[in-house]
């Protein structure tokens, strides 16, 4: 199977009423993880990667790769999604490598620092949705901004400066023409995201329903919701890891999300965390061990145990024949009616 466009996936799961966990890679062992854990559990997937993850695995090696999964996994809708595209050039490069969809994050300026005022975050993903559909690709747009700083990219802080403002998501959706929509209500990128458990002082889920209700139709996006459970935070920090405290966005905050139009659920830190975490085990408990698959092998097992229970709690496991893909060429057709 080719990969297919991200629309269909989302398209399906809101007819499903379920979520789609979008997984970030840099390399060929994640990749084959989240393939792994999405045959396992008969899953449609998202796999993703950022500005960051390109660069560090010359993007065509990662394509290729993504290809392979393909291949291999003929069995399970994929989609490859570019992760905070910070302009329309970044995102015009992944669209002609061949990424089936693209997020513009225009909500920050194309340094990936300042955040960019309404105007430029609408004309900068407006340009991108007009060349993406003409090709086919699906397009995330970016409504407020996230906490915290992922590769590089974001504008840091709390998460709680730039929640997004319902009224101002209606009108950014209507002006772009976006098929998905993130939001920020005070999650952010990285381990640190929360000082305790989140409570709805720190956790905007109500501003999320807020926005369901006046956009049904729209998939909005959760970024930066890795649950940073505590098991995987204290696997490393036994095996020497320095770790301080942190929580995450707990599960059921999320599984409350996807009952409120939640479609697709940004997970990175998590996988980091186990990858880790089996790494450092490999290292304490078999120091003489030098072949680097000797801790690979663990480490993609950890990572897939994550991305198989993420897709239970999601709910997209078990819909991966549900639907035939619909290929890039039909959706050009598909927007062009639009
Ligand atoms: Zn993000």
């Amino acid at each position: 199977m080719p990969l297919v466009s991200m629309r269909q996936l989302l398209d399906e799961a809101a007819k499903g009423g379920y979520g789609v966990g979008a997984f970030n890679v840099n390399n060929m062992e994640q990749i084959q993880a989240i393939m792994e854990a999405a045959r396992e559990t008969k899953s449609p997937v998202i796999i993703q990667a950022s500005r960051g993850a390109r660069s560090y695995s010359q993007d065509k090696f990662l394509y290729h790769l993504m290809l392979a999964a393909a291949e291999l996994y003929p069995e399970i809708p994929l989609v490859m999604h570019l992760d905070h595209g910070n302009s329309f050039e970044t995102c015009k490069s992944a669209i002609d490598l061949g990424f089936t969809s693209v997020m513009m994050d225009g909500s920050l300026k194309e340094d990936g620092k300042t955040p960019a005022t309404f105007e430029e975050n609408v004309a900068v993903t407006r340009a991108v949705v007009e060349l993406a559909h003409k090709c086919g690709v699906t397009v995330e747009g970016e409504i407020g901004v996230l906490g915290g700083i992922e590769d590089g990219h974001g504008a840091g802080g709390g998460g709680l400066e730039h929640v997004t403002d319902p009224a101002q998501a209606v009108e950014f959706v209507k002006k772009t023409g976006v098929d998905a929509l993130a939001i920020a209500i005070g999650t952010s990128h990285g381990a640190y995201k929360f000082s305790k458990k989140p409570d709805g002082s720190v956790l905007k889920m109500d501003v999320l329903m807020e926005i369901h209700r006046r956009l049904p139709g729209v998939h909005l996006v959760m970024h930066g919701s890795s649950s940073v459970p505590k098991d995987l935070q204290d696997v490393i920090n036994q095996y020497g890891g320095k770790l301080k405290p942190t929580w995450g966005v707990p599960v059921e905050e999320i599984q409350l999300g996807i009952r409120n139009g939640v479609r697709k659920i940004n997970v990175d830190t998590d996988n980091r965390l186990a990858i880790t975490g089996a790494i450092r085990k490999v290292f304490v408990e078999q120091p003489e061990k030098f072949d680097p698959r000797d801790y690979l092998k663990p480490a993609r097992e950890a990572m897939k145990k994550v991305v198989a229970l993420r897709m239970t709690q999601f709910g997209q496991a078990g819909h991966a024949s549900d639907y035939a893909p619909v290929s890039i060429e039909e959706m050009k057709k598909f927007y062009a009616a639009k």
